[in-house]
């Protein structure tokens, strides 16, 4: 029973180790990497707090090196669903009732573990699995999910306090229960932050979980896993599943219990869940909340009063880091004639100094893409590119699978604004680009606005405020994260909270108090002090 009304630690960001050359940082974590990249590790499903192993082991091989295995997971069947679902709703009654003070303390635990101990292991992990540098793990793994978990807790104190007036005589109140059931979360490959947060978040407002991490992140979200329960999570409120997307899916969104949907991957598998909620939608208890945040086209368009260095650094960030596999991705940029040569000369310049290798050289700027798939996809518009009258290769091109998955940066340049890889999410490091008249400004921006389905992230360069204000109306629903004068990637928890629409998802903005509101149903509680003891009101006499 809690008997005070306590504060939670104050809430800032965390700060981004440099991993300067030859610091103390980067030896520690690349020690920590070399030494992760030559163990064997064995990944267990974790159900009810056990260790789960079956006899189907799968071998994980990092994308930069795909001849190597750091070991492998266990992957689990539909009964394993059965299992994680009924141990789910086997810890909810406890869970559920929980003060929200030690929920809390749970996952402020974990943000400290990470931001210590665990901070090198959970950021080799993400290099080594996932392909990041130094810098692009540490961004994610370890400040994003730090920020995640802390300001989740502040939020979910902010919306507790949140309490309806009472006229004289009664008391109202509100309470903020969990929702009615089990949650299942399901997360993609790109962000070990997204990971973490999906299935965190609903259990720090009282819910029980089932997560299916993405098969090309579980060595990452093992680590997090180990994090959690040190920090405390009791067993059952979280249970890690490995088993295949769509037959889970089918399972789980046709249980009576299934309560809400906490999704980041692909558009189609998004919408292929939505239609099997809808397909089963007289079979549960309550109306589940879906919340799914998917695929992006992300734009940059640049006004020929914009600086043309500025530009090209934010594409070639904006485009290139993490591979082009954020879904916030500059892949479209649309720059005025007049600034153009200017733009490609520094973004020629820019991609001459980058390097493509492996994470484990912190002078890598570029890493392999996650798979062979994606690797395939990528070479598949690049050759496509080459042969078209549509669009030529006029940076990079390359590509080279013999020791890793390597893309190197490619800027695809057509006079044809419907071309294939301007309209659709190639998710790799592939950057279109689309030279407008300068005085086709007002076409151009309506030409961006209707090119693709998605709305999550875009960008516009210009040094005039006017022409700022004409883009920001004009572009109003084609990004649920607008920028100006800076790349469409690298949201931060707490200042630009993240989602898109159309296409792009239910723009409920992962970490944030609008997303944690999805994961509470309010029950409204009034208690009459002075209960009238006669039903006649003073009308009538
Ligand atoms: P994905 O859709 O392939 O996989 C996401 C998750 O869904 C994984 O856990 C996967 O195993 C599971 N899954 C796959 N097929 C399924 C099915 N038929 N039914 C149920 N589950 C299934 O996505 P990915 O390749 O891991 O991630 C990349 C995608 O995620 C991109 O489209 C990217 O834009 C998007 N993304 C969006 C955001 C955002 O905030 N909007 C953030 C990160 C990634």
């Amino acid at each position: 029973m809690s008997k005070a009304i306590s504060q939670v630690p104050v809430t800032y960001n965390e700060p981004v180790r440099m991993y300067e050359p030859g610091s103390k940082e980067v030896e520690s974590l690349i020690g920590t990497y070399k030494k992760m990249y030559k163990e064997q590790l064995e990944i267990p499903m974790i159900i009810n707090g056990e260790a789960v192993t079956t006899d189907q082991k799968v071998s994980i091989h990092p994308p930069q090196d795909h001849q190597h295995s750091v070991g492998f997971y266990y992957q689990g069947d539909m009964s394993h669903v059965d299992r994680a679902i009924e141990s789910a709703l086997a810890a909810r009654k406890e869970w559920s009732a929980l003060a929200w003070e030690q929920r809390a303390a749970i996952f402020l635990k974990a943000a400290d573990l990470i931001a210590g101990p665990y901070r090198d292991r959970l950021n080799a992990a993400t290099m080594i699995g996932q392909s990041k540098n130094v810098h692009q793990a540490e961004i994610d793994s370890a400040c994003e999910l730090i920020d995640f978990l802390r300001f989740n807790v502040e939020f979910m104190t902010e919306l507790y306090a949140e309490q309806p007036i009472s006229d004289n005589g009664i008391w109202n109140r509100v309470e903020y229960r969990p929702l009615e059931g089990f949650t299942f979360a399901v997360t993609p490959f790109n962000f070990t932050a997204i990971s973490g947060n999906l299935p965190s978040c609903m259990a720090l407002m009282g819910n029980v979980v089932v997560w299916k991490p993405s098969d090309k992140q579980i060595y990452s979200a093992h680590v997090i896993m180990e994090i959690f329960r040190e920090a405390g999570l009791p067993d059952g409120v979280i249970n890690m599943i490995f088993t295949d997307g769509k037959e889970t899916a089918d399972k789980v969104l046709a249980h009576k219990d299934f309560a809400g949907l906490h999704f980041t991957g692909s558009t189609s598998v998004f919408q292929s869940m939505w239609k099997r909620i809808g397909d089963n939608i007289h079979n549960y208890r309550s109306y589940p909340r879906v919340v799914g945040e998917t695929g992006g086209k992300d734009f940059v368009v640049a006004h020929k009063s914009a600086d043309a260095r500025e530009v090209a650094a934010a594409l070639v960030r904006g485009a290139f880091e993490y591979q082009g596999q954020k879904c916030s991705a500059a892949s479209r940029a649309y720059i005025s004639a007049s600034i153009w040569n200017e733009v490609r000369e520094f973004m020629q310049e820019m991609l001459e100094s980058i390097k493509v290798g492996s994470p484990e050289d912190p002078s890598n700027f570029v890493n392999a893409v996650i798979d062979r798939n994606s690797f395939e996809k990528c070479k598949g518009y690049i050759e496509r590119a080459k042969q078209s009258n549509d669009a030529e290769v006029i940076m990079g091109g390359k590509y080279d699978d013999s020791v890793g998955y390597f893309v190197h940066p490619t800027v695809i340049l057509t006079k044809n604004p419907k071309y294939e890889s301007v309209c659709e999410e190639i998710f790799g490091p592939i950057l279109s680009v689309y030279v407008f008249e300068d005085e086709n400004w007002n076409e151009t921006l309506k030409l961006v606005d209707e090119t693709s389905p998605y709305a999550l992230t875009g960008s516009v360069f210009a040094r005039e405020r006017y022409v700022i204000d004409e883009a920001a109306k004009a572009l109003e629903d084609a990004a649920g994260n607008f920028y100006i004068n800076d790349k469409p990637t690298g949201a931060v928890v707490g200042q630009q909270p993240f989602g898109g629409a159309r296409a792009s998802g239910t723009n409920d903005k992962a970490g944030s108090k609008m997303n944690l509101t999805r994961w509470i149903s309010v029950r409204t509680i009034k208690e009459n002090f002075v209960s009238p003891k006669d039903y006649r009101y003073p009308f009538l006499g």
